[in-house]
């Protein structure tokens, strides 16, 4: 078996893998290269293989730069079929029609043509098979097998003969999704790096600094702003908040929701309580995850409106989790010099984000800036070694991708000397391995 990586090797996004036998190639993953913008140039890059040859596609999960790039695959004349668990199958599905705006738009800036429609969209989700965690499944000579990664709702990383690709690998003690699952008996193993030179702080002390934050908002009369990533955790950050006034932690405060697309994705993880964690899957079952008194979804410009003169204190959240776009951007605004405005980032800021201006103080505002990282949905380096650990007598070879240089050469140097493991690097030069 040989394996390709054909993205996500110089950069964290653009996941795509493909595997080859004597008789058939599968792929894994089919992102979108992120960079400044969220349709790079390199996506009209044709595919560097024939994509009629290839059977099928296996997705580890939702996100963009794993999902992005498969409806070009399909505009492309891609005939086969593409597997993963049935939230991921939903969640991808709003995740890609929320994206044809911006992507529409980056296209448009780049004087290049449409990269795809919602045309390719439908087509994919007609050739789209659902699969259950550890249902197993037979493509020619691969033997698969899908495992809960823990990164999102419904994320796997998967077994395939003598190999597991990782995915994303989700971060400990996270809210709503379960523990990720053991990295089964394999001699290869394709690994991710994105924090792969960092350790989170505080995992197991961050709903008490979310309390303490809170406390402050309500005692001072605050508007707690949270830019918030649609996927995960917007739906996380709500329910460590109900869960604080159902504890009586906190007293009551009114939650603004938004966001049309995390409110779709919440109803999406409402429909899948056996994917998430004991606490979540019960919360689900008796009152459901997201409907009480304290939280407001946004519906129309009216509620919109009502929002916005609620007297303080109160928390919104809104999208994007970067304020590049979304609704945060008009609330911003009406924020923007009034001191009582609380600003709390609970993710990554890319380099040429707003958000990442306002947390460096390149772009002033009135109120306070806070940050609470440990929220992050990826494992950190000492939770990636611990997974790999129990391996390290089984496994010959590992493959770092999906990070910066840095994160990946000081995972390698990790791996290398802690576990005396054979530690490879791919790269666009030299991206071919033989897999026996
Ligand atoms: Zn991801």
């Amino acid at each position: 078996m040989k394996i390709y990586f054909y993205g996500s090797t110089e950069t964290v996004t653009g996941s795509n893998i493909l595997l080859e036998d004597n008789n058939s190639k599968i792929l894994i993953d089919c992102g979108l290269v992120q960079k400044e913008r969220t349709c790079d140039i390199e996506n009209f890059y044709p595919f560097p293989y024939d994509v009629q040859s290839i059977k099928a596609v296996l997705l580890t999960h939702a996100h963009l730069d794993h999902s992005g790039r498969l409806p070009k695959l399909i505009k492309e004349g891609f005939k086969g079929y593409v597997y993963s668990t049935p939230p991921t199958k939903d969640l991808a599905k709003e995740i890609l029609l929320d994206s044809q705006k911006i992507i529409n738009q980056n296209c448009q800036e780049l004087n290049k043509q449409r990269i795809y429609s919602e045309e390719e969209i439908d087509k994919l989700l007609e050739r789209w098979q659902t699969i259950n965690y550890h249902q197993p499944l037979t493509i020619d000579n691969f033997n698969i097998e899908f495992f809960n990664s823990g990164h999102i709702l419904g994320s796997a990383f998967i077994k395939i003969n003598n190999l597991v690709i990782s995915g994303d690998l989700g971060n400990k003690d996270k809210s709503l999704t379960q523990e990720l699952e053991p990295l089964p008996n394999v001699n290869y193993l394709v690994l991710e790096s994105t924090y792969g030179n960092r350790l989170h702080k505080n995992l197991d002390t961050r709903i008490n600094d979310l309390e303490k934050i809170i406390e402050k908002v309500i005692y001072e009369k605050r508007i707690l702003l949270i830019p918030t990533f649609a996927l995960e955790r917007a739906q996380e950050i709500i329910f460590d908040i109900q869960k604080l006034i159902e504890t009586k932690k906190i007293p009551d405060i009114k939650i603004y929701l938004d966001s049309p697309l995390a409110k779709k994705i919440s109803r999406i993880y409402e429909k899948y309580p056996e994917y998430l964690n004991h606490n979540a899957s019960v919360e689900i079952l008796t009152e459901g995850l997201f409907n009480n008194d304290y939280l407001k979804i946004i519906e129309n410009d009216q509620d919109e409106l009502e929002m916005i003169k609620k007297q303080p204190p109160k928390i919104i959240l809104a999208g994007s989790g970067m304020i590049m776009g979304g609704k945060i951007v008009k609330i911003l605004d009406q924020y923007l010099n009034n001191e009582k405005l609380s600003i709390l980032f609970i993710g990554y800021q890319a380099p040429e984000s707003l958000g990442r201006k306002i947390l460096d103080g390149e772009m002033k505002i009135k109120g306070e800036i806070l940050t609470l990282f440990s929220y992050s949905a990826h494992r950190d380096q000492a939770g990636i070694l611990e997974w790999v650990k129990p391996q390290r007598f089984n496994l010959k070879e590992i493959f770092l991708v999906h990070g910066n240089n840095d994160e990946k050469k000081a995972l390698q140097t990790l791996i290398m000397d802690s576990l005396a493991l054979k530690t490879t690097i791919p790269h666009n030069k030299e991206n071919v391995f033989e897999i026996l």
